[in-house]
């Protein structure tokens, strides 16, 4: 079993194949206005703004549900986090989009409950039926501090958060996947035993093939949907085969000292073996 693994997925352009913001807004007619919004505030609040121009002309959120179960998530993808899944990884979720559309697509694919944990901007429909998408980090309030990232969200923050719960659990290896400037910054934050799969000719990947020795972390490329599957699967698997190796050292190193040992003392020693099931 993976039990160790964590596996950390971006949403847009990586579980499904479009961003998410784009092909909503896109579908339902409000790309000139959303191109005009970008110019005077950050994305996050921009899609806030154009979601309630898009209400007050009539487009309800039947509509925006309808263009979600829309947006391209590739077989390849689907079955990667299934294996993921079922060889006993953790899996979660750390976007720059919204609650709404990834809980809404990830229900249309039957993903909804591999995923333990989703972190992204809030987004629900109000009372008056509009679609509202706030920011993850209140920068009206304080700012996050980093100047990698966007305002409302630096997935690092939420990274070292996951890392601290981890290590409690001893949990041990990340795998971070994801294809945008904002997987950057969390990438830096990985370590030497971690993995990270940026999308190969995307923003991350660009930034770190510029210094790859900023990073700790192993990095594996990755083009498409099948490469996603074949290249996750394949360092899942060497997780699991390194544990293997660490428990067969350790019970060698056990054997020996049995012989060498008197039986007393031999059955005052602690148990050093955590074998995996
Ligand atoms: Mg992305
Ligand atoms: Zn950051």
């Amino acid at each position: 079993m993976a039990d160790n693994v964590i596996v950390v997925f971006d949403f847009d352009k990586t579980i499904i194949d479009c961003d998410s913001d784009n092909w909503v807004i896109d579908d339902l007619g409000g790309t000139q206005l959303f191109d005009q919004m970008l110019q005077t505030m950050p994305w996050n609040s921009a899609m806030d703004r154009v979601m309630g121009a898009l209400h007050s002309q009539g487009r309800t959120v039947d509509e925006i549900t309808a263009s979600l179960r829309r947006a391209p998530l590739p077989a390849h993808t689907v079955a990667a986090v299934k294996a993921a899944y079922a060889l006993g990884c953790e899996l979660r979720i750390v976007s720059d989009a919204n609650r709404f559309f990834i809980e809404t697509i990830l229900e249309h694919h039957g993903l909804g409950s591999y995923f333990s944990e989703i972190n992204t901007n809030p987004g629900y429909v109000d009372e008056e039926g509009r679609l509202r998408i706030l920011p993850y980090h209140d920068f009206k309030t304080s700012s996050h501090g980093c100047g990698l990232c966007p305002p409302n969200m630096c997935k690092s923050t939420i990274i070292e958060r996951i890392q601290a719960s981890a290590s409690l659990e001893g949990r041990k290896r990340f795998i971070y996947l994801g294809d945008g400037k904002g997987d950057y910054c969390p990438a830096l934050r990985l370590s030497e035993e971690d993995y990270v799969m940026p999308r190969k000719n995307h923003p991350a990947w660009e930034l770190i093939l510029a210094n790859p020795r900023a990073l700790r972390a192993e990095i594996h490329g990755w083009g498409d949907a099948e490469e996603l599957e074949e290249v996750l699967l394949r360092l899942i698997g060497d997780s699991i085969s390194a544990r293997g190796s660490d428990a067969n050292r350790l019970i060698s190193a056990d054997c020996k000292f049995q012989t060498t040992m008197p039986l007393s003392s031999h059955e005052a020693l602690p148990k050093p073996l955590r074998v995996p099931n």
